[in-house]
């Protein structure tokens, strides 16, 4: 094929990863499964469904309850976990790492446990229109509550932040900046650690959404300097159902707890209640305990692999689907063309509707994502109802761009020919 990759060392290592996801085996429609929607969930490895299936097997119980030999053991497994996950994302100690159900409920937590009572009215809010619906939607209700406002930083054409504005939207009463560190539609790896200092600079806190940079980039907080750092556990090879809050230590004690309950008390009275220390203030009732042990063994499995192999082999896969979609005629990418962007490329064809260019794909077992990816403001700045999306991970191949490619011109076709 006149357009195919040569092989090499990255090309190599992925297609033995490969062998490490039972699901990449699939037959769609009697085709190969080419799985390009890791941005919406990734796969996963051998290694975690053992981990999962171990903790089942063996070492099922709750945790910091029983006294029982199996007691000790989850919860031996639960809390090296967070140890496990509090050392992946540079986390000072494992205290400051909550485990929640996902990205969703850890923006959540920040909103009803921080932001509602610390924010007043004539306070500011700044929001970036490249947000995923979770870290836009809470901040709207916490406006509604607290008589805050919201202030959006301007977007340039090519899809990132206008960094020119700073000054004008970081000023004094923004109390806090809540945006996404790489966006699920453009790709736009947003300059966190820039806009934090700036942020701070003026006395304003910072949530980040990693929900598409931790599977994607090494992620160290200390670093970055933020207050608060979301992500979820089923977009980097871990299971549905686990999440991460990580926060600074002294604001997490000064808030209040999210959910209340079991396990997140220290005294209970008829009349009142006092609370545990942090983390588990806001951990009420049984957590998602095989689920928190599986995502300790993605994070092993994800620093085996090496997050800086895994950087280097996104950004080829991106730059190498950038390549191919922008000399196609009739496609328009959105996000920044230049290649500093993460994992994925949203795009129409000219003609075709993004739903319909799904279903056709997928009719060659390639699964992408067609809609609004939770994203509707930022769709309509854009000027489209939808958008087709491709997104990759580790385990995917050079090749699987060609045979996306294919499938365009094949759905071009089939759609000329319906005309
Ligand atoms: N933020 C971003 C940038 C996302 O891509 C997603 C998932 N699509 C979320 C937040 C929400 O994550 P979850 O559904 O796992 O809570």
């Amino acid at each position: 094929m006149k357009n195919a990759m040569p092989k090499n060392s990255t090309q190599t290592k992925a297609e033995k990863l490969r062998e490490d996801f039972p699901i990449l085996k699939t037959m769609v429609r009697g085709t190969p499964l080419v799985y390009l929607d890791s941005a919406a969930t990734s796969q996963r490895p051998s290694q975690v469904l053992a981990a999962y299936c171990l903790f089942c097997q063996s070492h099922n119980a709750n945790v910091h309850r029983g006294i029982h030999s199996l007691g000790e053991q989850a919860t031996d497994r639960y809390e090296a976990a967070r140890e496990r996950v509090a050392s992946f994302i540079g986390a000072p100690s494992k205290h400051t790492v909550i485990f929640t159900r996902g990205t969703t409920e850890s923006i959540n937590l920040v909103c009803y446990s921080y932001a509602n009572k610390f924010l007043k009215r004539g306070d500011i809010i700044v929001l970036t229109p490249m947000e995923h619906h979770a870290n836009l939607v809470p901040w709207q209700l916490v406006a509604n509550i607290t008589g805050a406002k919201l202030r959006y930083w301007p977007m340039k054409p090519d899809g990132t932040l206008d960094m020119s504005a700073t000054n004008d939207i970081l000023k004094p009463p923004v109390k806090m900046v809540a945006l996404t560190h790489i966006s699920n539609v453009l790709g736009t790896i947003n300059p966190v650690t820039e806009i934090t200092a700036a942020a701070h600079a003026i006395g304003a806190k910072v949530l980040i959404d990693g929900a598409q940079a931790v599977p994607h980039i090494s992620v160290n907080v200390s670093e970055i300097g933020c207050d608060f750092y979301a992500f979820s556990g089923h977009k980097m090879c871990g299971p549905t159902g686990i999440g991460v809050l990580w926060g600074r230590e002294e604001l997490l004690e000064e808030m209040d707890p999210f959910m209340t309950g079991g396990e997140m008390i220290q005294e209970v009275f008829l009349d009142h209640s006092t609370w545990n220390e942090i983390p588990y203030k806001f951990e009420p009732g049984t957590p998602p305990i095989g689920e928190a042990v599986s995502l300790g063994a993605a994070v092993n499995y994800l620093s085996d692999v090496g997050m800086d192999w895994i950087e280097k082999h996104d950004h080829k896969l991106a730059a190498y689907a950038l390549e191919r979609l922008s000399s196609e005629e009739g496609i328009e990418i959105y996000g920044p063309l230049n290649g500093e962007r993460g994992a994925l490329i949203s795009f129409n064809v000219e003609g075709i509707h993004p739903h319909d260019l799904a279903t056709l794909l997928d009719r060659d077992g390639i699964a992408v994502r067609a809609g609004h990816h939770c994203a509707q403001p930022l769709m309509r700045q854009l000027g489209v109802p939808a958008t087709a999306r491709a997104s990759f991970y580790l385990y995917n191949l050079h090749e699987e761009i060609d045979q996306l490619m294919e499938g365009i011109h094949r759905a071009k076709e089939v759609l000329a020919y319906a005309r």
